[in-house]
């Protein structure tokens, strides 16, 4: 049963010193039991205390972890039913559908294993493959999870309802750690231990959401606690209902029955790669703590992708680079130096440009808190003052024998101020637009 914030605050230390990260010790109960802060936070919790309050604490949507090497993956743990209110924290990883009578599973581990993008300093790809037993054959089906773990880097969810075939294919794949699918009413007693003697999670199938929250209390009481849940539901509107009412129920009503991340099948919801790619764009929004498509294509994989990184991305923290001098295509003593922001696409887009243009340059990033160019000008965080000043702490100096800095073009107003700031230094406007800084830098001298 959940504390309240009073009851929270009458176990704190009461001393208000502040280093929880808020002013008062009742502010951090209140956010304790809003799911808002970590009881870590506070170093002097006594022990009795944080045993009662670790219950309490505890995120309302359980983080469970899987998955090895750099495909492991982490699932549920949020606070928020909606974005804005905080931010989501654990991205829903995306699994391609493999079954073990399929012919070709190397190959299309291998193709899978191409759907990689880089966007913003983030490897977008997916993460899992299930492996799904349809020959009932537990040699066919070892084979197939080998054949995934030898060809590619997916992590694996193993899919088959029968313990007898399931208990040595996992223990054959171990040490990557998957994801056990699924325990039912009918198997619990036999595949539960399964994944208690290898160390993997488990996924709760229900025939609807009264026998999911039977099988996780049951489940709960004795020890296992990572698990994941599928409600059964495989239509369209099933699903979108099963995914809300277990978020809503697990933040709103603290039920931990409900408290565990959800996986769906965009696979089963759609005849065309067209409709499971709608669905899986619904399950990344509303609230599918994994996602199982069918055959992975990069057409279909891509937007998927994208639409996880803009929702998973903190709408209250742009994302940002680490303030410093970076070097592009190895700089030296006459290469020119270009200065921006710490906006993390205003950084890639300048610095891919600077790249391409294949003129070694030193390019300056100055904190601005993420803001844009313009953003930061406006708001008084990338003034010729600070620049300036930015600009002597940095030690640019000691690596060049030239004193011209190029400003961004939309920053052309603040040129007088920097040049106020650094005396004996050429302040260069460059272009608005980072597509024409190749040209600039190409043509350009220190003079
Ligand atoms: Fe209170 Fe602990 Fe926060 Fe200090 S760190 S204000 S003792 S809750």
């Amino acid at each position: 049963m959940a504390l309240t914030g009073i009851q929270i605050f009458k176990m704190l230390p009461k001393t208000n010193c502040g280093e929880c990260g808020v002013p008062t010790c009742l502010a951090f109960a209140m956010n304790l039991a809003a799911g808002k802060a970590e009881l870590d936070s506070c170093p002097y919790v006594s022990d009795e205390s944080r045993e009662k309050l670790s219950e309490a604490s505890a995120p309302p949507i359980r983080p469970v972890a899987f998955g090895y090497g750099d495909t492991a993956v982490k699932t549920g743990g949020e606070t928020v039913l909606f974005r804005h209110e905080k931010t989501f924290f654990n991205p829903c990883p995306f699994a391609g559908t493999i079954k073990d009578t399929d012919e070709d599973i190397a190959e299309k581990v291998k193709t899978w294993e191409k759907f990689q993008w880089e966007r913003v300093g983030v490897n977008l790809r997916p993460e899992l493959a299930f492996v799904k037993c349809e020959s009932g054959d537990a040699a066919k089906f070892e084979a197939a999870a080998k054949a995934v773990v030898e060809n590619s880097s997916f992590s694996l969810i193993l899919g088959c309802e029968d313990p007898e075939i399931m208990a040595p294919v996992v223990t054959a794949v171990a040490d990557t750690k998957p994801l056990i699918y699924a325990v039912t009413n009918a198997n619990a007693d036999k595949m539960a231990p399964i994944g208690a003697e290898n160390g993997c999670p488990l996924v709760v199938k229900g025939v609807d959401m009264d026998e999911v929250m039977e099988l996780t209390t049951e489940l709960s009481e004795a020890g296992y606690k990572d698990l994941v849940i599928d409600t059964g539901a495989r239509d369209f509107a099933g699903v979108f209902e099963d995914q809300v009412a277990v978020r809503r129920a697990a933040l709103m009503a603290q039920n931990r029955a409900l408290g565990f991340p959800t996986i769906a099948f965009a696979s089963e919801m759609g005849e065309t790669v067209g409709e499971q790619v709608l669905a899986g764009g619904m399950l990344v929004a509303k609230y599918a703590g994994i996602v199982v498509m069918g055959d992975l294509t990069a057409e279909s994989i891509f937007p998927l992708l994208l639409e996880r990184l803009n929702i998973y991305t903190d709408p209250q923290r742009p994302m940002t680079v680490t303030e410093g001098i970076y070097e592009i295509g190895g700089p030296g003593v006459d290469s020119p130096v270009a200065i921006t922001t710490n906006f993390s696409l205003t950084y890639f887009i300048v610095s891919g440009e600077m790249e391409g243009s294949r003129v070694p340059s030193w390019l300056l990033i100055k904190d601005t808190e993420g803001l844009s160019v313009m953003t930061a000008w406006a708001a008084g965080k990338f003034s010729g003052d600070d620049v300036g000043m930015f600009v002597k702490k940095i030690g640019i100096e000691d690596k060049i024998n030239h004193k011209a800095l190029i400003i961004p073009g939309y920053a052309a107003a603040i040129a007088g101020d920097v040049e106020e700031e650094l005396p004996g230094w050429n302040i260069q406007i460059g272009p608005r637009e980072a597509a024409h800084l190749a040209k600039f830098l190409k043509e350009w001298a220190p003079d």
